[in-house]
């Protein structure tokens, strides 16, 4: 095989040097690899040879080992300082863009908020074309976390994408065009579709988000071609005599108590499917169980498996080969979804092919990549959840202090956005570091009572309350951690030696992908809105330019006509802090930027002239002490996923505490029960809400409004 495509590319670069010869190499033609402009020509051979195409990004992770390393060494440390914007594109979803753009044969592919795909020319940044899979809006009420996209695959002439509906959805590479699409899950249910498909074997494995809500997760793998179903691998056992059933599932039953199933059980995989050439398997993790709180959802405790594990599975059939429950009995929302990559390192004086992964619990994992035995988990962040990670089992010793009950509220570190998250991370083989965003802060847990709490559709189903009086009196206690955000960075881990290398403070708080590359450069954004050049080896900030928004995603470089670029999607909920919106179709500068060497594009500088101005206006409260209590609880419940918690929203989702509505309960009713803005994707609650909770709802957003307008006023006093 090495052969023929050694022979194939020689071929190429014989053609190639012809047609430069004769003059008559145009971009819109061929993409400079021989493969005609977006044709997308990616197969197994390619993809495995990738290294002899460094030009190229040709998935999500660059290469099979997902280390988003590149080769690239034109724009390095030397240089880095003279970097500019060579093109944009202003995108037209408002909401949270987490795609890594993909760059093969000249045509620049990302997706976008709402599940959305384009595709650009690389070099000029001409739109080609662009897919809307048309997502009901209302699918935004079951996503956890805005509705964003991680990005799409692309494979033989064909990009994938997974619509937040559960649609997998297979387009045309070049025109854009419909070639088939299925439906991944069951609609009824409160699934949804973050992830970037990952495509291996000539299969497309996707799995599905929704353990906050009352599914049960799995993985599926289809066929590329016709979009068949060829396998599909449960996290946790279903209802008794479900058909599905296998032993390690049937075994895994007896990890669980009562009727668990009735909720879905959870351990969705919501992103961080791996694929590994080496030993033909696909890796991924799990998210929590469903409820969090571990004694609603299986009174009685046991592990709960296989929620919150890593689990390998045989590429060309999905059964089972080994699995690592991370977390037993998680009640903290530690999904370990987070992005599994695998590389050759010297442990102990032996070369070891590994999986390596940095999940929400703050401790870094090396596993053995065949075996899944744990060869080393270092803490990488503060945590107190466990005392440490027995090796030899790979168990971690849960701290019996921070399992909480109703009676019983514990302060715990990571907090469930976790020390990191789902946002790439990087590894160069150059410097042997691996780059990751760490987000540090602790959170309080309480258990709801059992008796009160019951499973909805729809809605969260965490079991857990997170104020409470008793909440307040345990951060007011003597030696507390201090509640709320804490520090958050660019850290380089030395995974070999299990210990920081370098770290370097984001401005504020938050997460991004990350990008490294032979040039010694690595690159993130933050959440003070600057996309940031650092000296791979020291951690040395060389360049930093203002994105006008918040930076989630990771970035990807690749190489056209002997030009190196940068290429990034910006935008969260909300702009950063001291930014305004510049465009007129988007309410938080989402775009898509791309940088050059020497490249003097510039952003707009002015404001979008019709932005408004948020004005606090609220009506007196006059509802009752009592009704705005119970509106607190509801609203942490029912509201808090989208409009923030404590009615703090960001400038994506409507603030509430603005909203005019809050001057005519009628109107207020009309929205919340009647459904009057489902077409934006504020549904109907009614049946959700009880009789009355609706009104409780809408005298706690007075009342916080009230206090936000108070102390306002009081900081512009003299
Ligand atoms: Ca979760």
């Amino acid at each position: 095989m090495m052969t023929i495509m050694k022979a194939r590319y020689r071929l190429f670069a014989t053609i190639m040097a012809g047609l430069v010869a004769l003059g008559s190499v145009h971009s819109a033609v061929f993409a400079g690899n021989g493969h005609s402009q977006g044709s997308a020509a990616v197969d197994s051979a390619r993809l495995r040879a990738a290294d002899r195409e460094p030009d190229a990004w040709m998935r999500a992770g660059r290469t099979y080992d997902d280390q988003r390393f590149s080769p690239l060494t034109q724009i390095n440390a030397g240089n880095a300082a003279s970097l500019g914007l060579a093109w944009y594109s202003d995108l037209d979803s408002d909401r949270s863009q987490e795609a890594t753009p993909i760059m093969v044969d000249g045509v620049l592919y990302i997706s976008t908020a709402w599940s959305k795909v384009k595709a650009f020319d690389a070099k000029s940044g001409r739109l080609l074309w662009e897919f809307d899979p048309k997502v009901p809006r209302d699918v935004g009420q079951v996503a956890c976390c805005d509705v964003p996209n991680r990005g799409v695959a692309v494979w033989k002439g064909r990009v994938y994408v997974g619509g937040l509906d559960g649609r997998l959805i297979a387009l045309d590479a070049a025109t854009g065009k419909l070639v088939w699409s299925t439906q991944t899950t069951d609609p009824r249910l409160s699934y949804t579709i973050t992830q970037a498909p990952l495509v291996a074997k000539g299969m497309v494995v996707i799995g599905n988000s929704g353990a906050e809500y009352n599914v049960r997760g799995f993985v599926s793998a289809y066929d590329a071609d016709s979009g068949k179903l060829k396998w599909r691998f449960y996290t946790v056992p279903g209802a008794p005599g479900d058909p599905h059933t296998t032993p390690q599932l049937e075994a895994a039953r007896k990890t669980w108590s009562g009727e668990f199933w009735k909720s879905g059980g959870g351990g969705t995989v919501w992103d961080g499917i791996h694929f590994d050439p080496v030993t033909d398997m696909i890796y991924f993790g799990t998210g929590n169980a469903v409820t969090w709180a571990a004694d609603i959802r299986s009174p009685g405790a046991g592990d709960n498996l296989f929620t919150a594990s890593v689990i390998a599975v045989d590429v060309k059939s999905g059964a089972y080969r080994w699995h690592q429950q991370l977390v037993p009995s998680d009640e903290w929302d530690y999904d370990v979804c987070s992005p599994l990559m695998s590389a050759d390192l010297m442990i102990g004086g032996r070369r070891r092919h590994v999986l390596m992964q940095a999940p929400k619990t703050g401790f870094f994992y090396i596993w053995d990549a065949k075996t899944g035995e744990t060869l080393s988990a270092n803490a990488f962040a503060p945590q107190n959840w466990a005392t440490g990670i027995d090796l030899k089992s790979g168990r971690a010793k849960v701290n019996p202090a921070v399992r909480y009950g109703v009676d019983r509220p514990a302060i715990i570190w990571p907090a469930p956005q976790g020390a990191h998250n789902w946002h790439p991370i990087s590894f160069s083989p150059r410097t042997g570091l691996v780059y990751l965003s760490v987000t540090e802060q602790n959170a309080a847990f309480q258990q709801m009572p059992a008796q009160t709490f019951e499973i909805k559709d729809r809605v969260f189903n965490t079991g857990v309350i997170f104020t409470s009086d008793a909440i307040d009196r345990l951060y007011a206690a003597p030696g507390a951690p201090k509640r709320g955000l804490g520090a958050s960075y660019l850290q380089a881990w030395d995974p070999v030696k299990g210990q920081e290398a370098w770290r370097a403070a984001y401005p504020e708080y938050g997460a991004s992908g990350t990008l490294v590359t032979a040039g010694g450069l690595v690159f993130a954004g933050n959440h003070g809105g600057d996309f940031t050049a650092y000296d791979a080896r020291s951690g040395r900030r060389l360049w930093a330019q203002p994105t006008q928004s918040r930076v989630l995603a990771a970035p990807s470089t690749y190489m056209v006509d002997g030009q190196q670029y940068v290429a990034l999607l910006v935008g969260g909920r909300g702009p950063s802090t001291g930014q305004v919106r510049t465009s007129a179709t988007s309410a938080n500068n989402s775009r898509l930027l791309v940088y050059k060497l020497g490249g003097t594009a510039q952003l707009p500088n002015a404001a979008f002239k019709s932005a408004v101005a948020l004005r606090l206006d609220p009506p007196l409260l006059t509802g009752s002490t009592e009704r705005v209590i119970a509106g607190q609880q509801s609203f942490g419940k029912y509201c808090a996923g989208c409009h923030g918690v404590s009615a703090v929203a960001d400038k994506a989702i409507p603030d509430l505490r603005f909203s005019p509505v809050l001057h005519s309960l009628t109107e207020w009713k009309g929205i919340v029960l009647g459904g009057a803005r489902s077409a934006n994707g504020m549904v109907s609650f009614k049946g959700i809400l009880a009789e009355g909770e609706e009104e409780n709802l809408y005298h706690y957003v007075i009342s916080e409004a009230n206090k936000a307008k108070a102390a306002d006023e009081a900081s512009k006093r003299p």
